[in-house]
């Protein structure tokens, strides 16, 4: 073989190497090729000092009285909603507006607060998509944000997530275990004290603290004893995008 066929050989080999090495999938038959990539997972923030109350599986009876106490403190948190769980998001959706039009951040909780991870893709997609249009419905806009039922996610949820335009599964790092003693804020308030009472973690990468709106002694109690000692110890509370560094701008879509 002449160095120019040798050369010639190699070139066609590369040429297909590249071909084959190439992205094919039938799920990109669209006008688009760019593939979305996976949500991710985060448990604590990234910005140190910062705090994010969670309240989960809302909106329901108390929402509206734990944002006259957000607002008198003049910080912002973040809700995890649900289409139905407690309540029907139609029949709160002025206290969904209210949240939205109040600056705190409202996140995908699914529908009716199933573990995606035990659905079928098409259950799991259909979780999402009917809360997705009461979003919109009652705000224009769907939420980038969602936290996993009971924290659970696996890759099939992330991918399909990120498909969705999903930019992040929110966790937790702190759980003050509110359900579990449902009359007891002292039993909460106490999780926050072990958090908060060390001064050195003001430095470290902020807190993202699991709790639920709709308990009536979360969202009236706990939640404005909590605020004041992150306030008190120096903390800044903000919403989950916040404490990420992700502006305003990238927690919804259209
Ligand atoms: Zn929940």
């Amino acid at each position: 073989m002449s160095p120019f066929s040798r050369l010639a050989l190699v070139a066609t080999l590369f040429a297909t190497a590249f071909v084959c090495a190439a992205p094919v999938s039938p799920s990109q038959s669209g006008p688009s090729l760019q593939k979305r990539s996976a949500a991710n997972v985060i448990y604590q923030c990234t910005i140190p000092g910062t705090i994010a109350i969670t309240f989960d599986d809302g909106p329901f009876l108390y929402t509206n009285g734990l944002l006259d106490i957000l607002k008198s403190r003049n910080v912002k948190a973040t809700f995890f909603m649900n289409g139905q769980n407690y309540g029907n998001i139609n029949d709160f959706a002025a206290s969904v507006k209210r949240v939205y039009d109040e600056g705190h951040q409202i996140g995908h909780h699914t529908w009716d607060h199933q573990d995606l991870t035990a659905l079928s893709s098409a259950d799991a997609l259909a979780e999402m998509t009917k809360l997705e249009d009461a979003f919109k419905n009652i705000l224009g806009v769907r939420p980038r944000y969602m936290r996993p039922p009971f924290g659970s996610v696996n890759a099939a949820v992330l991918e399909m997530l990120g498909e969705r335009n999903y930019t992040t599964a929110v966790v937790w790092d702190t759980d003050t275990m509110d359900w579990s003693h449902p009359t007891d804020f002292q039993a909460s308030y106490s999780v926050y004290e072990s958090l908060l009472n060390n001064t050195d973690g003001i430095n470290q990468p902020g807190h993202i603290v699991l709790e639920h709106e709709v308990n009536q002694v979360t969202a009236l109690q706990l939640a404005p004893m909590a605020i004041d000692l992150a306030l008190i110890k120096g903390y800044k509370v903000v919403t989950v995008g916040e404490c990420l560094g992700d502006p305003q701008a990238n927690w919804y879509t259209v």
